[in-house]
């Protein structure tokens, strides 16, 4: 308590730091008094196939929606979310309404998709994690093998005999497992081969330095090359313009995520942009007619 630490030490602090232990402090009581279904939606960011540009699937992205103020964004409330527990009900609201939407776009005829969701380090220590998901899967009638779990090197080494208990349950029911931000974490890369891992994301900020920076742009071939001769797929994150397109499928990535092709968008308009790259892609005409 600053009382209790003398009036000196109570000047000392700087304002700075005060400011953000206040801002911290908001986002936690605001969280702590949030209705999760009604205060918060999820967005989908169009992932495509880096040859074909057809959208192969998408990510599901949380949002807040506080009226009236200005938002804040899961990088933000994410971390204290995690701290204070509160991200069990985030994330299996996430992953509920997920696996619902995309269940029914794929229902639609709309597939085949795939839907990564985010995790965050305490679901995978939750020790019924793994039936969890597949109650959920049972429960909305997603195939396994359209869901993908998205989680960051840091996430996955601190306890890895745990991780790959859960992560080796979930991949035997056919759910993919993919290393996002992949490059920021850890260095080593011992861990690739001990956990089932299809997908590497690689991070943003390479994809963003690569064509100027010749440093960035050897580290994403590397990364890609990597992929490749370990048999896994490899998304470029982050891809804003042509020029970092070119780049991305110049270095051999499988699939392209990013501001270039498409923004976190709303269900509906995932509908939509689905059905416009199914009929551009000639798909459309194979399909049968959309169930009842
Ligand atoms: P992430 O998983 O790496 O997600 C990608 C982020 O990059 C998203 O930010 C997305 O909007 C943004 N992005 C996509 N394309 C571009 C681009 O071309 N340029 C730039 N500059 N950014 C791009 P968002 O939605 O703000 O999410 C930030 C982070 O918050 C996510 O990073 C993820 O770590 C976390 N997050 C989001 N939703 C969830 C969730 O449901 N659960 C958990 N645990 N974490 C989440
Ligand atoms: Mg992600
Ligand atoms: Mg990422
Ligand atoms: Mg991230």
């Amino acid at each position: 308590h600053a009382k209790s630490c003398g009036k000196n030490t109570y000047r000392f602090y700087s304002r700075k730091l005060n400011t953000r232990a206040q801002k911290r402090l908001e986002i936690e009581n605001a969280l702590r008094s949030a209705n999760v279904e009604k205060d918060f939606y999820v967005l989908y960011q169009p992932i495509h196939d880096a040859k074909t540009q057809r959208i192969s699937g998408f990510e599901a992205l949380i949002r807040w929606n506080q009226e009236g103020s200005v938002p804040i964004g899961p990088d933000q409330f994410i971390p204290v979310a995690e701290e204070t527990g509160i991200i069990f009900a985030l994330s299996e609201f996430v992953l509920r309404t997920a696996c619902r939407e995309t269940q029914y776009l794929l229902k639609e005829g709309l597939g085949p998709l795939r839907v990564a969701v985010n995790l965050s380090a305490q679901q995978l220590y939750q020790k019924d994690f793994a039936d969890r998901v597949q109650r959920m899967l049972r429960e909305t009638g997603l195939p396994p093998a359209a869901l993908e779990l998205e989680l960051t090197e840091s996430t996955l080494i601190p306890n890895i005999r745990q991780t790959a208990r859960v992560l080796q349950q979930l991949n035997k029911e056919g759910i993919r497992i993919a290393i996002d931000d992949f490059g920021t974490g850890y260095s080593s890369l011992n861990y690739l081969h001990r956990l089932p891992i299809q997908t590497l994301k690689i991070d943003k900020s390479f994809i963003q330095d690569a064509p100027d920076s010749k440093l960035a742009g050897n580290l994403v071939a590397t990364m890609s090359m990597l992929a490749q001769n370990l048999g896994k797929r490899i998304v470029a994150e982050g891809v804003e313009n042509l020029e970092q397109f070119e780049f991305a499928l110049e270095k051999h990535c499988d699939e392209i995520q990013g501001f270039y092709f498409n923004s976190p968008v709303n269900h509906e308009t995932l509908y939509k942009l689905l059905k416009e790259d199914r009929i551009q892609h000639g798909a459309m005409s194979q399909l049968p007619p959309a169930p009842t």
